[in-house]
């Protein structure tokens, strides 16, 4: 019998978009509606996940077996690291938190840059609803995916705006599709920071007096620094783009005083937005458990934190891990090059619902999706957490589940 199902909601990105219809047979998943590709495919996973077994160095094993394994290899380990949780639910990242207390691992969500800028200047932001509501310039620097999905355009069309609020992009050209970004100023990435501090200068009416900064032309400034002034309401989106480079923690901390600058007057906030597929409510919960969003060690019985030396990409990079924990359904998401390579060199244990080509990995571990298999709670980029449904039934366990297993075990 078909049972169709209204609101939805889809964790297959940072969006989180809970407007989906859903048709089901009971058993599995016969048409998702309003859906963009990405999410079609995180709603197809369903149907591959049953067919996943658990498996010991690419050999299929029983779950308890699997476990085991996992467990024996965890007991062997002198530096475990737990890296992932992108696409989990919040009590998957809550068992990695406490996975990670018990067998003093190094555990990260991939945020360090955001956090340790936050950290330094605090954050004015605020939900998508205010930003459809109350918005009349919305700025997206670095956000290209967000700026052209169009899930993300229709949550923001509330259809009663009598003014539709006017959008910038900033950062690297755009493809041509976007017929809706009024005006697209182009920035060198290295210039970013340059930028920012221009824009501070001339807010403030402080001439540049020769100092005006490279990768932009004056033209564009001047012209972006009126818009702010004409405006009454700003939203500064600033995504995967912008966050990239050993000093982004930097850009964001300078976007962030930019922000409150304009706040002397008028309205404006900053959203901070993942990389493509990624959700967001792992700094959340980290940060609940330990105090810190990012970056944290437990070797020494306590959370401790530093956001470049417990950052996962460092303790791989300097090879000063032993054995790799993924969790979730693109674990490997965020890490760099060199990283990766070292990854490909430590026994690697993956708890998620999809498998990962990796020649190393020792244990897999498949699970059930939250938000079709499992309920759950996952956090929209805007920091808004949103249930997820459970309707389909399987014979996997949920991630928080498995590692509750190996936590009882170890
Ligand atoms: S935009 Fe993201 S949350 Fe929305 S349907 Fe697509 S993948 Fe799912």
């Amino acid at each position: 019998m078909k049972n169709v199902m209204e609101d939805v909601a889809c964790a297959g990105c940072c969006c989180v978009c809970d407007d989906i219809q859903v048709t089901t047979d009971g058993q599995q998943i016969l048409e998702v509606q309003t859906a963009c590709p990405q999410g079609q495919a995180w709603f197809q996973q369903s149907l591959q996940t049953d067919a996943l077994a658990p498996l010991i160095k690419g050999a299929e094993a029983s779950p308890a077996a699997a476990v085991s394994r996992a467990v024996e290899l965890i007991g062997q380990a002198q530096a475990p690291l737990i890296f992932g949780m992108h696409q989990s639910a919040t009590d998957a990242q809550r068992a990695a938190v406490c996975l990670a207390d018990r067998i003093g691992a190094t555990i990260d969500t991939g945020a360090s840059a955001t956090t340790r800028a936050l950290q330094q200047v605090g954050e004015a932001t605020c939900t998508l609803g205010e930003v459809r509501s109350r918005a009349d310039l919305i700025i997206y620097w670095g956000a290209d995916a967000l700026l052209t999905s169009e899930c993300h355009r229709q949550s923001l069309d509330s259809g009663t705006q009598i003014v539709s609020p006017k959008i910038v992009s900033l950062g690297s050209a755009l493809p041509e599709s976007c017929e809706y970004v009024d005006q697209m100023i182009p920035i060198e990435s290295e210039r970013e920071f340059e930028v920012i501090w221009s824009l501070r200068a001339l807010l403030k009416g402080v001439a540049l007096a020769g100092n005006e900064p490279a990768g932009i032309s004056l033209s564009d400034l001047r012209e972006l620094v009126s818009l702010i002034q004409k405006s009454k309401y700003i939203v500064f989106f600033y995504g995967p783009e912008f966050k990239q480079g050993p000093l982004s923690h930097r850009k964001i901390e300078a976007l962030s005083l930019l922000v409150r600058e304009i706040q002397a007057d008028r309205r404006c906030h900053s959203i901070s937005v993942p990389r493509a597929g990624e959700t967001k409510g792992a700094e959340n919960v980290l940060a609940w458990q330990t105090g810190y969003a990012a970056c944290v060690n437990f070797a020494a019985g306590y959370p401790r934190y530093s956001p470049e030396e417990y950052s996962a990409n460092h303790v791989l990079e300097q090879q000063e891990t032993d054995l790799c924990i993924l969790v979730g359904a693109i674990a490997l998401s965020g890490l760099s090059e060199c990283a990766l390579k070292h990854l490909a060199r430590v026994p690697v244990i993956l708890i998620g619902p999809a498998a990962v080509n990796l020649p190393n990995l020792e244990v897999f571990l498949p699970t059930g999706i939250s938000g079709i298999h499992f309920p759950g709670t996952v956090y929209r980029f805007d920091g808004t957490p949103l249930p997820l449904r459970g309707y389909l039934t399987t014979g996997k366990s949920s991630e928080a589940e498995i590692i509750s297993e190996i936590i009882a075990l170890v």
